[in-house]
């Protein structure tokens, strides 16, 4: 639910409705806007009784938010936001940044390499799994600690921000320690108690689609990180199970606009996991962006043949040049620019 106070209400009559929030047994949050402010009351799984908020002082009205999902609902908060992972990487607004990077972090060879030829390629972030969910306890896990230390010094070496994934609640503290966005994937988008963690991290949080998951669990999983206070989520599109095997999942393009429509969270999408096919990676990345996806996240890796894990999905670096030049003339023409790279020129921007 949230309380709108009247344009002009003073500070004592919000936090009166704070208070009252309070007594009534539900937690408070203040949100000043730029006509007017709102109070949140957060903590009801039904419907409240207004009685008591509508008649105090300074009160305008009472919105009841209606979607089971309240803090990540466009009810709750009408404006897009923008999700900011590093200085000028931003999430939500005009600009759409790209994400690319392999699926592991190999070594620091591969790694320093490929963040050189994503930036390279005009991509704004580094992405590298140092924790790696796999299908197989057998496959390669990923480097661990060591991995994380690499991805640091690719940032150290390339200025580009650093998206890499947590996998638990104790990794999350180390994840945290390095990335700039910590992502959680399709495997782990119900696991609470990680969700919850990263909620209290407060660090950005990319939350992955789950395989089997609609756009409401997306959208609650979201919730379990915003109730913490973390207002940080960019959500992604990484495409779902279906009964067709001609590709690794079904993309679903339409989640983006859906998703835009229910939250004001910000929505990016992975056309390589959605695709599992290097080559409908190009395409399908150019469609996301054609359907107002707030950024890409793809694979690249310097040798896919190599490739300790999704090799068969990673782009070639020059596939990646090719396809941030052809998304910036399709996001020129829907009113939006692909962000460049760090350290470019402010002339040379956009
Ligand atoms: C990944 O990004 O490499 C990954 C494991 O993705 P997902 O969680 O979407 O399967
Ligand atoms: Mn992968």
């Amino acid at each position: 639910m949230l309380v709108v106070m009247r344009h002009g209400a003073s500070d004592a009559d919000v936090a009166r409705v704070v208070a009252t929030i309070e007594e009534m047994g539900y937690g408070a949050r203040p949100m000043p806007g730029a006509q007017r402010t709102a109070v949140g009351l957060v903590g009801n799984d039904g419907r409240v009784d207004a009685g008591r908020l509508e008649a105090l002082p300074g009160v305008a009205n009472i919105i009841h938010v209606t979607q089971p999902y309240k803090q990540v609902s466009r009810e709750w908060r009408e404006e897009d936001t923008i999700v900011t992972i590093a200085p000028g990487v931003s999430f939500g607004g005009t600009e759409v940044p790209v994400i690319a990077g392999p699926c592991s972090v190999e070594s620091e060879a591969q790694i320093i390499r490929a963040a050189q030829l994503v930036k390279e390629a005009g991509a704004t972030a580094l992405r590298g799994g140092a924790f790696k969910p796999r299908s197989s306890p057998y496959a390669f896990q990923g480097l661990g600690m060591k991995g994380l230390e690499m991805l640091a010094l690719a940032r150290r070496e390339t200025g580009l921000a650093i998206v890499t994934e947590a996998l638990d609640d104790e990794g999350a503290h180390r994840v945290a320690e390095v990335a700039d966005c910590i992502q959680i994937g399709a495997r782990n988008m119900q696991n609470y108690s990680l969700l919850r963690t990263v909620g209290r991290i407060g660090k950005p949080v990319l939350l992955k689609r789950g395989m089997a998951a609609t756009i409401t669990d997306l959208l609650m999983s979201a919730e379990y990180i915003l109730a913490e206070g973390n207002g940080q989520v960019i959500l992604c599109e990484r495409g779902i199970r279906s009964f067709d095997p001609s590709t690794r999942n079904l993309f679903d393009l339409t989640a983006i606009p859906l998703v835009q429509k229910l939250s004001h969270l910000p929505i990016v999408a992975d056309p390589s996991h959605g695709t599992g096919l290097r080559d409908k990676v190009i395409p399908m990345g150019r469609a996301a962006i054609a359907a107002g996806a707030d950024g890409l996240i793809v694979e690249m890796h310097p040798d896919p043949e190599r490739a300790m894990s999704d090799g068969g999905q990673s782009l070639y670096p020059d596939q990646l040049a090719r396809l941030v030049r052809e998304a910036r003339a399709i996001a020129d023409a829907i009113g939006r620019s692909i962000t460049p790279p760090p350290g470019t020129a402010p002339s040379a921007r956009g």
